[in-house]
């Protein structure tokens, strides 16, 4: 992803800065962590980043695709093809089962054929360590096995970009030491993933770190040297 002098500006009155002019590029592979305090941006961000809000100023580029070109359709379509989202709260539909709900984001994104998607999203819980809780409704999992449900949904439809706003947020530490070993994992595979966070302990688990304060974006040079040595 690629961020070219992107901002966000809330019309108000008064105006409110949420992003200002950033340039930002995140590479195919890398996994990145974005931190900043409550109130600093990073929703606004994670809005941009996930197709869900167009920024006020500047070019937004995602797998070499300018997105402001694109009309509601496609923009829409783009969005499920290429982005997974994890969210702190899981946003799991309680009354289907895992399987269901990783069955659902494919026909919701209508990103693979009919014929295949039961054996990709069972291939998917396997893969998140779930393929024993397959036909589990979510209020019969642990938070930690919940969050397994959603990072499998957001895997099924194999994304350029994983995207996970706080995704440790809800866990207890032992849980989120294992949500976040799978994060790495996943990396290690190969998968892009970006991880919004305002847990230092969090932020310190990729290999480059994104700062913001008061909607300015910068880079942590200091983390990605030391990520860089090691
Ligand atoms: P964070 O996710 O880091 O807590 P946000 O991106 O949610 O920060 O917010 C950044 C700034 O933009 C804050 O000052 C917030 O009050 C403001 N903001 C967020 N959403 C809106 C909105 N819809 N209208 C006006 N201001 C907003």
């Amino acid at each position: 992803m690629e961020l070219r002098g992107v901002a966000l500006t809330y019309p108000g009155p008064p105006p409110v800065h949420a992003l200002r002019t950033a340039d930002l590029t995140i590479g195919a592979g890398e996994y990145v962590t974005v931190v900043g305090p409550s109130g600093s941006g990073k929703s606004t961000f994670l809005n941009i980043a996930g197709l869900l809000d167009k920024p006020t100023a500047g070019t937004y580029l995602l797998d070499g695709i300018d997105t402001g070109a694109l009309k509601e359709g496609p923009r829409t379509a783009l969005r499920g093809s290429r982005i997974g989202f994890v969210f702190q709260s899981f946003h799991l539909l309680p009354l289907r089962s895992a399987l269901d709900n990783v069955l659902l984001a494919m026909v919701y994104n209508n990103t693979v054929p009919r014929a295949e998607r039961r054996k990709r999203a069972t291939t998917v819980l396997e893969r998140v360590g779930l393929g024993h809780r397959v036909d589990s409704l979510p209020t019969r999992l642990s938070g930690g096995e919940r969050q397994r449900v959603a990072i499998a949904r957001a895997l099924v439809s194999r994304p350029s970009l994983l995207l996970c706003d706080e995704p440790t947020g809800n866990l207890d530490t032992a849980t989120a030491a294992s949500i976040l070993k799978l994060l790495d994992e996943l990396h290690a595979d190969g998968m892009t993933i970006v991880v919004i966070t305002h847990d230092p302990a969090v932020a310190a688990r990729g290999a480059r770190t994104v700062r913001i304060r008061d909607g300015v974006l910068s880079e942590d040079f200091g983390r990605t040297a030391v990520a860089g040595a090691g």
